[in-house]
């Protein structure tokens, strides 16, 4: 009799199991497409952010396989009231499998107000990459030094920011080709600018989300080297700086038809990025726009299986 009632169990769970995978793979094919225009998800849209919180959405987690969140740290924009804005970029990243820091700002004063006010532990990253060399991104590096010392901080080879990191008593790793440096994150080989910038690509079952700094080799070529690189299918998001504050429309039209032409779904220009580029993308990829500052916060689910 034990044993019916066991197999019985047993069936549900199967059949459940069964189910939920049809549940999700419906829920899939509201995913956007690759080069979709119109293909705006409603869940992962940080514009119309709440009072208190911008997040992006209410996650994935209820799917079974994690989420990644994506918040960013410090930027000179804000988005969520009772942060701190500083001309600069951090943006932290949280996995099924890891958790670490995309630049760390211009002080590390900001980086700890922001971080605390959005209960993020510094002490608890596995790892921090800096995409360039500039003050405005390595500055709340001292901080990590006093918070988790010895952490692994990778950086372009060619940057000379190793004896800085070192100074510090973290453990620079000079990068110059592309690693997989958590299961389903890159930090993508630097191009030159000038400087030595690289970036960084998350896996998420929307598609990749690739994040930069400055960009200044160009955002676009740097989104295609992370496409080609991971081989990736699809880019959902890229989100930081574009450097192209000031530019001639020419160059920012050239730098976000690459963009759309890769395919990406969600455009986020913060930092040092600049209203023109803004103004352009608004204008002629609306549905791709996002809006970006200190607080956003894109909670998107985790691949099943890969990380
Ligand atoms: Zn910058
Ligand atoms: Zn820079």
């Amino acid at each position: 009799m034990r044993r019916v009632v066991r197999a019985v169990i047993k069936a549900f769970l199967i059949s459940a199991t069964a189910a939920g995978i049809l549940l999700g793979a419906a829920y899939m094919s509201y995913l956007p497409g690759k080069g979709g225009a119109g293909a705006t998800p409603t869940r992962p849209h940080a514009s119309g952010a709440p009072k208190t919180s911008a997040h992006a959405s209410s996650g994935a987690g209820g799917r079974g396989c994690g989420t990644v969140r994506i918040v960013v740290l410090v930027d000179n924009d804000r988005l969520v009231k009772g942060l701190q804005t500083a001309w600069g970029l951090s943006i932290y990243v949280e996995t099924p499998n890891t958790r670490f820091l995309f630049d760390t700002g211009p002080d590390p004063s900001v980086l700890k107000h922001n971080a605390e006010a959005l209960h993020i532990n510094l002490s608890s990253l596995d790892f921090v990459v800096i995409s360039h060399c500039h003050g405005d991104h390595t500055g709340g590096l001292p901080l990590i030094g006093e918070v988790k010392p010895g952490l692994k901080v990778y950086v372009p080879a060619p940057s000379g920011l190793e004896g800085y990191v070192r100074s510090l008593g973290l453990k620079p790793v000079p990068v110059s080709k592309t690693v997989e440096v958590a299961p389903g994150v890159w930090v993508i080989k630097p191009l030159y600018g000038p400087p030595w910038e690289e970036c960084v690509a998350v896996n998420t079952s929307y598609g990749l989300v690739v994040l930069v700094g400055c960009s200044h080799p160009g955002v676009d070529r740097m989104v295609e080297q992370a496409v080609k690189d991971t081989g990736a299918r699809k880019v959902y998001a890229v989100i930081g700086g574009f450097h192209l504050i000031g530019a001639p429309m020419s160059k920012v039209a050239q730098e976000v038809n690459g963009l759309v032409r890769l395919g990406v779904a969600k455009i986020y220009p913060i930092h040092c990025s600049g209203e023109e580029v803004r103004h352009y993308i608004r204008t002629h990829y609306p549905g791709r726009l996002g809006v970006g500052g200190v607080g956003l916060e894109l909670d998107l689910p985790a691949p099943c299986g890969s990380g």
